[in-house]
């Protein structure tokens, strides 16, 4: 097995991720996903013989309004029938789960203690290091220039320092699939829209909370080591947080403008964080960056065998949750590979096919 990888590990979206874990979807699929993730997560040591910093210290989301308590309290049903153990907390409870944060504005929240965060670029180093040792070759820049279609079948890869001849292919180039695939003319809907996260020192009567974010503004922080870590929507020229592009793009284009963070961010997050604790207060950025989300039109990621086209694989366009499902999603690319379909979950809803055809079988959301 071979990955061909055009930059370096972990240079794409991973490297921007904030981490987060969560069981806290309002879709089935997506919870499977997550608890079959988070076993793993609990193994990652054994599994890979590396270590990882999983913390499992749960999610939180908090409301200031009714409306946004009653679609938190929506998807409960779903959980206790998936025994995932999410309960809705007030400002008792959530001022207990993150000392001295302002309540008094909050309707009310929601809480899973199987929830938490890892570190993306920690963790791929141990899924590499253990890939490795079993025998599996990396070749860092080394892209690939275009997918080998013959026929019906995709036999390889070209890369500029030549042909990869292969029985299977996966493309898992995040939100540069879509070019790539276009290459063996298969059209993939995967797009980029930034997000942006910013980091302060850390504030240690801070450094167990919870993930916790704000349902409303989709403001959310979470303690990283030796920081403590913001991300935000982003902010429409009016001034209108955003969480999600408003529309899919008519094209999608392999390569994208080089990324900066949006200057209005800085004051949006600086206000919003002080209004929520005063730990806050004077908040001093020490770094910031911008990411791309992998987007698809329904906010869920294409993965599984490409209909029509022998030997080829997508698992690409985790719009915003790719981290937390990365040992889901590779166990059941495999178990595709190997067996024809997926057997641990069943995963024909993240077909590309559901664009083929105009099915829709979920309900999007972005955080
Ligand atoms: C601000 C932000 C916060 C996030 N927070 C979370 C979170 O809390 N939890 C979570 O689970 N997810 C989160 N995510 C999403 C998560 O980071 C991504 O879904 C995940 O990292 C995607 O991984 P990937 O491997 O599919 O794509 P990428 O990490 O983008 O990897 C794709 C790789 O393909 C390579 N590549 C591209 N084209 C070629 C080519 N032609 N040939 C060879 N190689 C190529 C790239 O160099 C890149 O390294 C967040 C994302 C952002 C931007």
């Amino acid at each position: 097995m071979l990955v061909l990888e055009r930059d370096r590990l972990g240079s794409g979206t991973t490297k921007g991720g904030l981490g987060g874990m969560r069981h806290q979807f309002v879709d089935e699929l997506d919870i499977r996903l997550s608890q079959l993730a988070t076993a793993f997560w609990h193994n990652f040591e054994d599994r890979t013989g590396s270590r990882h910093d999983f913390r499992e210290r749960g999610y939180l989301f908090i409301a200031n309004t009714q409306e946004g308590v009653a679609e938190l309290r929506e998807p409960l049903p779903l959980y206790e029938r998936l025994k995932v153990p999410v309960e809705m907390v007030g400002r008792v409870e959530i001022a207990e789960l993150v000392p001295g944060m302002r309540v008094n504005d909050l309707a009310g929240g929601r809480f899973c203690e199987r929830d938490g965060y890892g570190d993306p670029l920690v963790a791929l180093a141990g899924f590499a290091a253990s890939a490795q040792l079993a025998g599996v070759a990396f070749r860092e820049g080394e892209a690939v220039v275009s997918l080998l279609r013959e026929g019906d079948r995709v036999t390889g890869v070209r890369t500029r320092s030549g042909n990869v001849r292969a029985e299977r292919v996966v493309v898992a180039s995040g939100c540069w699939s879509s070019a790539l695939c276009a290459t063996a003319s298969v059209a993939v809907p995967i797009w980029p829209y930034r997000r942006s996260i910013m980091e302060s020192p850390p504030i240690p009567q801070l450094a167990n909370i919870p993930m916790t974010i704000e349902w409303e503004s989709g403001f959310h922080f979470r303690p990283k080591g030796k920081a403590q870590r913001f991300a935000m929507p982003n902010l429409t020229a009016d001034g209108k947080e955003e969480k999600g592009p408003a529309s899919a793009p008519l094209a999608y284009p392999g390569d994208y403008a080089p990324l900066e963070v949006p200057a209005s961010l800085e004051p949006w997050v600086r206000a919003r964080a002080a209004w929520r604790h005063p730990a806050f207060a004077d908040l001093d950025i020490v770094d910031s960056w911008s990411c791309y989300y992998e987007m698809t039109p329904d906010d869920h990621p294409i993965v599984g065998a490409v209909p029509g086209v022998a030997g080829l694989y997508v698992a690409a366009g985790f719009s915003g949750h790719g981290f937390m499902h990365a040992p889901a999603t590779a166990q059941l690319v495999v178990e595709e590979m190997l067996d024809g379909r997926a057997r641990t979950i069943d995963i024909t809803d993240l077909s590309l096919e559901r664009f083929q055809t105009g099915r829709r079988p979920f309900k999007a959301t972005v955080l």
